[in-house]
């Protein structure tokens, strides 16, 4: 059975390169009928708070991405990743390394002079640990192969290769017996039981190394089975150079308040590398059915602030009215009124493209006598509209059936009377009902506010 797992580092914020590597890993589980499976590396103590990993689970929770099991946490494990360490050790797979920092940076000064790459030269890997002063403090380093080349079949980038010999002895347990990010890395996917690794190129290097402590561990203790890699390549901004800090907003929560929806971020997630054909949009289930990691492209995608907008826009109007009047209603305040706002949502969502602008174009529903009006909407108002408006409202006053049919007549047949296109008559009749010059659809507005609150509204400007 297939077993993926995503293994976000706390880092105070769920960056969205990270969250699609771990959309594909869980769509990947769920495709296959296997777990998704979650590891917080919550090994750096001062980044890792408590905060930054609830930024990470509300951004998970948030997306819909539902892991299986019990989230393991690797600060918890350093024992175990110490004793695979040992026996490597023990089983001469690994051998402890007596040089000093000093002597360390010396080698690499050395390397540097005689530009040679810098890498550890393996200088205690077949020295006598008796040679070493009593007690003297060591690093635990593994042994790798001196010759030929390491392949990795990598489901996304196909077959990889490096020479053994760009590999050096890195350090598994350091002198103080913590492990490193290297071995941690490894032996929890292998105690996981993880069958497909997928994660951002960024970690192809390090699969290399990888796979060493595994080959390693083979012949030590039973299940080291190597798993397949699936390296995603990375989004890069819309200039072409990778997604930084520069292109906007890298973090989850950074949409999520912006008013992206849930649905319109995982399904650009996935579009972002990802395809079927030239379908555009998929719901949860088609995502699952349909998600293969060979429709992920090798090369590179390029974020679109715009495209993720336009798509915001359609998820938008395709979502229950009830549900966006909850969370229009979050960001306009409290008391806001609910029923009101969901029965005019299908007016208020055709237009936008995210749900402050939602909460933009409700906001006239809401806002009480006297009206503060734009300065657009001032300048629309002159003695001519005012006067106007003051015969439109004593012919509303008369108005039995306030429906849009009803209203639309009234309104034509008043502009026709005075030979003017509806617009002239409808711009300042804006203004003064929404002290805005753009608003959903005159008829609809007036609707919305009713008789007596739109009579209200256009009095107060009239002449
Ligand atoms: N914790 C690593 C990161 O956030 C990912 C490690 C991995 O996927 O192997 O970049």
């Amino acid at each position: 059975p297939v077993v993926t797992r995503f293994a976000p580092s706390p880092t105070g914020f769920l960056h969205i390169g990270n969250a699609r590597t771990g959309l594909f890993s869980w769509l990947y589980a769920r495709h296959h009928g296997g777990k998704a499976l979650l590891r917080i590396e919550d090994t750096d103590k001062k980044r890792s708070t408590q905060e930054a990993i609830e930024v990470i689970l509300d951004g998970l929770d948030w997306l819909g991405l539902d892991f299986d099991d019990d989230t393991v946490f690797q600060s918890q494990r350093a024992d175990r990743h110490a004793e695979v360490a040992r026996k490597l050790l023990e089983a001469g797979k690994a051998y402890k390394c007596f040089a000093t920092p000093e002597e360390l940076v010396q080698m690499r000064e050395d390397q540097r002079a005689a530009k040679q790459p810098m890498r550890y030269d393996g200088r205690w890997r077949d020295r006598d640990p008796g040679d070493a002063p009593q007690g003297a403090p060591y690093t635990v380093r593994i042994k790798t192969p001196e010759s030929g080349e390491t392949v990795i079949e990598d489901a996304v980038q196909g077959r990889v290769k490096v020479d053994n010999r760009e590999i050096d002895d890195f350090i598994l347990l350091r002198a103080d017996g913590t492990p490193t990010y290297m071995l941690a890395v490894v032996v929890d996917d292998m105690d996981m039981g993880c069958t497909h690794i997928i994660r951002g190129d960024d970690h192809l290097n390090n699969a290399f190394r990888q796979v060493q402590v595994i080959r390693a561990m083979q012949d030590v203790e039973e299940g080291w089975t190597e798993p397949t890699y699936a390296h995603v390549p990375l989004i890069h901004g819309n200039d072409g150079a990778k997604l930084s800090k520069r292109h906007g907003a890298l973090g989850v929560r950074d949409y999520r308040e912006m008013g992206i929806l849930p649905e319109a971020l995982f399904n650009y997630l996935l579009r972002l590398g990802w395809g079927h054909g030239d379908q555009e949009e998929f719901s949860r289930a088609e995502a699952i059915s349909l998600f293969d990691i060979a429709g992920v492209n090798k090369g590179p995608s390029r974020f679109d602030m715009k495209k993720l907008l336009n798509m915001n826009g359609t998820y938008i109007r395709e979502a229950d009215d009830a549900r966006l009047a909850r969370l229009v209603a979050d960001r306009i305040g409290p008391d806001t009124d609910i029923a009101l706002l969901t029965e005019a949502m299908p007016v208020l969502k055709t237009r936008a493209r995210d749900l402050n602008e939602l909460a933009d174009g409700a906001t006239f529903l809401f806002t009480r006598r006297p009206l503060e009006l734009t300065e657009k909407a001032q300048a629309l108002l002159d003695d001519e509209a005012r006067g106007r408006l003051a015969t439109l409202a004593e012919r509303l006053q008369s108005e039995t059936d306030w429906t849009l049919e009803a209203l639309e007549a009234s309104l034509k047949a008043y502009a026709e009377e005075l030979g003017l296109g509806l617009g002239k008559l409808a711009q300042p009749l804006r203004a003064a009902l929404t002290g805005q010059t753009t608003s959903p659809g005159i008829f609809d507005v007036l609707v919305l506010l009713g008789k007596e609150e739109s009579l209200a509204r256009i009095k107060a400007q009239a002449s």
